[in-house]
């Protein structure tokens, strides 16, 4: 945290309404929503392109937007405007189309109902043509790297970038860095890792293969049912033998959209800290070695592979978990599995708690928790950092414990929260409150209005108001 005076010898940039950190799944669907209500937005973004995981990441399919039973589709509104878009243009295959136990899920059968295959640079362009017909002003290639304070209020960022160092003042901030970077350097509380030792799920940087056998992998993943996780029994076989070094117990694949295309979520780097630039570069250099020794096996051991190229790894390596910022709500496990109500439900989701053990191959899905809800719900004060009076949180630094945070993760759940903080933002600019004072009856009827589902208990009442709020 910096003092004013600090900012004064930096290049400034013009004063923002709301000011969006980060452009990945919550930061697109914070942004659009923010500026579609009336609101001045920019958002920096450290990478020269949008997405985040979603592109930057390579990270894919989108898990799913539906209820664990795949019966409903609850994660609407933005996310649902990006993938009909994406789908549009054949960069995307629709959940409502794709089953669990399919190639495009991965052969995974639970938690894999309806899950949205996307092709990166589909998602690229068509995230960026939102952006500009909503009006978001970018700056690309920009780091946040500190904040300016004035008690509990950000006065505005420090940034960093080819122009050197520069102060960009703002009025309300929306942090989507999923590390949280901005509240934290505000001086916010934050959590990190699993109670006890602390420890944060491994990191993956994903790749992908060109010129792989697609038939060839589907009857094997079909003939083998046995494997928890796809080609499993080979893993364990070349593990005996000394020849699979990687802490993961299958070879966890996805089929794109593209023939003979798929991605790879299989390197796992353990006890890395994803907001230290030196356990960043030491988990880079590890992952790369496991790519080239995947690559290495599949040509060996893994049938429908042997002749998989690589046609390209991601430009970071994913981060699962770093810090949630401590909220006015913290969400937990035993929320999601009663599937409870919360007065101020901002989105709502279905994807289960997905554990990659901090500390060994084990997970996802192997950890003994029990299944949530088939339908469980985020309260807006989880977006709400204690702390301050003039920044949200959204996505992966939200307010939950590790558990909680576990399920709602995936990039799904992260647009709809993303939804819902830009429209605070955007609001508590307009009418000069703090974050904490956002009348979130209003913002649920709003929600709806431009296509966000609540849940049925809420829905028909919102819906009715939002009807007749129309045009008011
Ligand atoms: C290995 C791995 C596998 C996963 N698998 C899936 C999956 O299959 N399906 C699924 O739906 N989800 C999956 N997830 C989860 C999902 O990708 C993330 O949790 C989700 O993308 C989080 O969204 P976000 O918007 O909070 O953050 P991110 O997607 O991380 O976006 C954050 C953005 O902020 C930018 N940024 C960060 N710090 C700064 C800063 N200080 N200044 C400027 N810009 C900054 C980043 O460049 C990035 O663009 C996976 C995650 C990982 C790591």
């Amino acid at each position: 945290m910096r003092s004013p005076e600090f900012a004064d010898q930096l290049n400034a940039y013009p004063p923002t309404g709301v000011l969006v950190v980060g452009a990945g799944p919550s930061g697109l669907s914070a942004a659009l929503s923010a500026a579609r209500n009336g609101a001045q937005v920019r958002v920096v973004e450290r990478f020269g392109f949008v997405g985040g995981n979603l592109t930057a990441g390579l990270v894919g399919p989108c898990m799913t937007s539906f209820s664990l039973d795949g019966r409903t589709q609850l994660v609407r509104g933005i996310f649902d405007e990006f993938v009909r878009r994406m789908e549009a243009e054949g960069g995307a295959v629709h959940p409502s189309r794709v089953r669990s136990g399919t190639d495009f899920a991965g052969f995974m059968g639970f938690g894999h109902e309806r899950v949205t295959p996307f092709d990166p640079e589909s998602a690229k362009a068509v995230a960026l043509e939102m952006l500009q017909e909503a009006g978001v002003e970018l700056l690309l290639h920009t780091f946040v790297a500190d904040v300016v304070t004035d008690g509990r209020r950000i006065r505005g960022v420090v940034v960093a970038n080819k122009d050197g160092l520069g102060y960009l003042p703002a009025d309300v901030v929306v942090d989507c860095t999923g590390d949280g970077d901005v509240a934290a350097r505000a001086g916010a509380e934050v959590a990190y890792g699993r109670d006890g030792d602390g420890a944060v799920q491994p990191m993956t940087l994903f790749f992908r293969v060109r010129n792989v056998d697609d038939r060839a992998v589907e009857e094997y993943a079909r003939a083998h049912p046995e494997d928890l996780f796809p080609f499993q029994s080979i893993v364990e076989r070349a593990r005996a033998e000394g020849r699979f070094p990687i802490p993961r117990r299958g070879i966890q694949l996805f089929r794109t959209p593209e023939p003979g295309v798929w991605r790879i979520n299989t390197t796992r780097v353990l006890g890395r800290d994803g907001t230290s630039a030196a356990d960043l570069t030491a988990a880079e250099i590890e992952a790369r070695g496991q790519v080239r020794a995947l690559l290495e096996f599949f040509r060996t051991d893994v049938p429908g592979l042997e002749r998989a190229e690589l046609l390209d790894t991601a430009a970071t390596i994913g981060v699962r978990e770093t810090r949630r910022v401590v909220g006015e709500y913290t969400l937990t496990l035993e929320d999601l599995i009663a599937g409870r109500h919360f007065d101020d439900v901002v989105a709502v989701a279905g994807y289960p708690v997905d554990i990659h053990s901090p500390v060994s191959g084990d997970g996802p899905f192997d950890d003994g928790i029990p299944a949530t809800a088939n339908v469980y719900e985020i309260p807006f004060r989880s977006l709400v950092p204690r702390d301050l009076d003039n920044v949200l949180v959204s996505g992966r630094c939200l307010s939950a414990t590790h558990e909680a945070l576990a399920a709602v993760r995936v990039m799904p759940p992260c647009f709809a929260m993303g939804e819902a903080a830009g429209l605070a933002a955007a609001w508590a600019r307009q009418d000069g409150t703090t974050v904490h004072d956002v009348d979130v009856t209003r913002l649920q009827r709003r929600l709806v209005e431009q296509g966000a589902y609540l849940g049925d208990r809420l829905d028909p009442a919102l819906a009715a108001g939002a009807a007749a709020g129309r045009g008011a």
